[in-house]
């Protein structure tokens, strides 16, 4: 099945075209800056990458331009719309109600925008998405993944605060988790790698990119996930926080005078890796301020080790018997030496890692514990859009 896969945020609209039976992108393309002069890039028939800048009013102006491109005479990638087979589209936030990728309807759309209210920087930009594809293409079969589904199977001691619980009932106060398309496909992976049915795999997957999470995985199912009633919960990120003690923010806010869309950008945009570093929220640069000896650099960094290694022991300790830990994303597929740190000494506990072969897969899938480690330890590259495009076919069949 010929899939396109929308991804839209606030001002851009990201696109792959997937043919699931093979697992191939035929084309991928991103627009940017939707609401005036935007940038368009796309791959032509050959790979060639063209940037081209054009004025792009909304979402439909911007999915008009980009079915436009697909079909484009010298250059295009269908004849006609009806190879367009379906559309999967990436929505954040589920809620409670979505436990799987759904069939869009009107209901599915009342629903998404009663949980705006949740996400509120992703969920409306996601429904524009939709809206837009109903117009543009009305005859078109689209399906919802949600980044929460995944997490649904977390039982109530997980998801629970211990806040009056009336907040739960009045406000579906809770954590949700995200990042979930990501950590079931790794998952999906692992369990072919490992050649075990994913009902029969225990697993703590790593998504570790410039937002961060990590999952634990029981009987392929997830029992608990870093992240909570929002993505700011959990590890430290690239300018997230993570977890920290909730009397700062109020302590803040009085001392620096804060108002409280101020103190959310201190710790969504201005924290993590960043704030500490006072470098950059990229771990590439930080890691070159470290060669040159910058103590902050460092101090990041550790502060990064130190969060992963601290979920990781509280998941081997909610999971008893573990089958494999799955590094993925920016930093989990491409830094070897996060990963390195992260489990090491562990010995103990079941996890033998070799150092040569983890420097070997750099952006590369693969093993890099030893053979007598009970524990595998797994780079597994992510591929959401793909996870979209089969969870999509996967709906409709
Ligand atoms: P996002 O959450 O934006 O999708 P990514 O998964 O692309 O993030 O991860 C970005 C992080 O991965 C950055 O901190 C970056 O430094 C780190 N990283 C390290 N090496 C690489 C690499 N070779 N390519 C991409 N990202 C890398």
């Amino acid at each position: 099945m010929k899939v396109l896969v929308i991804n839209c945020g606030s001002s851009s609209l990201k696109y792959q075209f997937i043919q699931t039976e093979n697992e191939a992108v035929i084309t991928k393309g991103l627009i940017e800056k939707i609401g005036g002069d935007a940038e368009f890039t796309f791959c032509r028939k050959n790979g060639e990458k063209v940037k081209k800048n054009l004025s792009v009013k909304n979402h439909t102006e911007a999915l008009k331009e980009v079915i436009a491109n697909l079909g484009e005479k010298a250059n295009g990638f269908i004849n006609s719309l009806d190879e367009i087979e379906a559309i999967g589209h990436r929505v954040v936030h589920g809620g409670e109600e979505f436990y799987k990728s759904v069939l869009i309807n009107d209901q599915v759309i009342a629903s998404i925008e009663k949980f705006s209210e949740l996400a509120p920087l992703h969920n409306p930009p996601n429904l524009q998405g939709i809206l837009s594809c109903r117009e543009v293409l009305p005859n078109t079969k689209q399906v919802a993944v949600f980044d929460t589904a995944f997490h649904h199977s977390m039982p109530e001691k997980s998801f629970m605060y211990a806040l009056p619980y009336e907040y739960y009932e009045k406000y579906l106060v809770r954590r949700y988790g995200f990042h979930g398309t990501s950590h079931r496909y790794v998952a999906l992976k692992t369990a072919e790698f490992l050649g075990k049915k994913i009902e029969e795999c225990n697993l703590i997957t790593c998504h570790l990119g410039n937002g961060s999470s990590i999952t634990a995985i029981k009987n392929g199912k997830s029992i608990d996930t870093s992240m909570g009633f929002t993505p700011l919960e959990g590890i430290i990120m690239g300018t997230r926080c993570g977890s920290i003690d909730p009397a700062i923010i109020f302590f803040l806010m009085k001392k620096e005078n804060l108002s409280a869309k101020q103190m959310d950008d201190v710790l969504n945009k201005k924290s993590g890796l960043l704030g500490i570093s006072g470098i950059s929220n990229d771990l590439r640069e930080i890691d070159q301020a470290l060669d040159q000896g910058n103590k902050r650099a460092l101090l990041a960094k550790e502060l990064l080790i130190r969060s992963i290694r601290k979920h990781i022991g509280a998941y081997m300790v909610e999971l008893g018997r573990i089958d494999a830990i799955i590094f993925t994303a920016g930093i989990g597929e491409n830094e070897c030496s996060v990963r390195e740190k992260s489990l090491s000494g562990l010995e103990e506990f079941g996890i033998k890692i070799d150092p040569q072969k983890n420097e070997s897969l750099k952006g590369k899938p693969g093993d890099f514990s030893t053979p007598e480690s009970k524990i595998k330890a797994l780079v597994v590259p992510t591929n959401e859009e793909l996870m979209i495009a089969l969870e999509t076919q996967w709906v409709l069949h």
